[in-house]
């Protein structure tokens, strides 16, 4: 079998177009666009590019943006301050902190202090509580991308055994919340999950969200699986890679995500989805 492309570039596009239009129409009504702001903290190179190409996505769906960039030594406090400016500010509907921040800063307050009508990461405590229950308003952006990449591509997820390998509080848990309310049988694995190799042929859906090249290799899929790869590595080239070793697990899958072009593009255009839910709420609250 030589499994199907998920595109992500392709699903991206269709949804910031819808958003585009979502903000002309806001911006009509409400004579401003809806405004991000992304406050950086240091120079991770990743960071960077990752800030800037949030910005630019603002800049194509036609949102205001605000790039706050802090200094290394910044303290937890001065943080603090401008996430509070920005809480305050009525042309900003959403903000995040992008991660990862200095090790000297509370990473827990400084994400606590935005305010959750403008939280578009969905990473407070809250969010997760109400993704949990199954109400929430806005979702974490990596898994919410992934399950419109499934609906675009007509895959169902009802009654399907999905395994996700990766329990961080921003990706994997929650990708495991959303599959599980789509109605999957869903099974999440770790670093210290026994035997990864069988868990993961189970998978009818597989999502490994590990942060590890080659860690998922064709003898760990299921004839047939679709796979999604969240993983962003380095090869030995120091070339852009996932956690799915594409060329065998392609011989093998019937659908599989790209790094890059797969599961990346549709993050950001989430944020974009998100920070538009916000504004319009934000809206109607005023
Ligand atoms: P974390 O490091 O927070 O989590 C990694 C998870 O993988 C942990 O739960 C860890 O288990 C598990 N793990 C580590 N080694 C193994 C192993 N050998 N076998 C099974 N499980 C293992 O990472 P993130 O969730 O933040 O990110 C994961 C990857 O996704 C990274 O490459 C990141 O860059 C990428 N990413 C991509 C995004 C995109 O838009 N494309 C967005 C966000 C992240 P344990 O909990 O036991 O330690």
């Amino acid at each position: 079998m030589t499994a199907k492309l998920i595109d992500g570039k392709v699903v991206s596009a269709k949804i910031r177009g819808e958003i585009r239009e979502a903000a002309e129409a806001f911006k009509a009504e409400r004579k401003r666009a809806p405004g991000l702001a992304v406050v950086r903290v240091g120079e991770d190179p990743a960071s960077i590019v990752y800030v800037r190409n949030k910005l630019r996505a603002c800049e194509e769906v036609g949102f205001y943006s605000e790039p706050h960039i802090l200094s290394e030594d910044v303290t937890t406090e001065e943080v603090i301050k401008v996430i509070e400016s920005l809480n305050a500010d009525p042309n900003i509907d959403g903000m995040l902190v992008q991660l990862p921040i200095p090790r000297h800063l509370d990473e827990k307050k400084i994400l606590a202090a935005v305010s959750d009508d403008k939280d578009v990461d969905a990473f407070h405590t809250l969010d997760a509580g109400h993704l949990t229950l199954g109400d929430a308003n806005v979702l974490p952006c990596t898994p919410a991308g992934i399950m419109e990449m499934l609906k675009h591509y007509d895959i169902e997820v009802a009654g399907k055994e999905c395994v996700v390998v990766g329990r961080s509080n921003i990706v994997g848990r929650p990708m495991a919340a959303l599959l599980l309310a789509a109605d999957g049988t869903v099974t999440i694995a770790h670093s210290r999950t026994k035997d990864l190799g069988s868990v993961c042929r189970r998978a009818d859906i597989l999502v490994s969200a590990v942060g590890r090249a080659k860690v998922i290799t064709a003898d760990m899929v299921k004839e047939g699986a679709v796979v999604v790869d969240v993983g962003m590595n380095r090869n030995e080239e120091g070339k852009l890679c996932g956690d799915v070793d594409f060329d065998a697990v392609s011989e093998v899958a019937s659908y599989i995500t790209p790094v890059p072009g797969g599961v990346g593009p549709m993050t950001v255009t989430m944020l974009m989805k998100n920070t538009l839910i916000a504004a319009k709420n934000a809206a109607e609250n005023n």
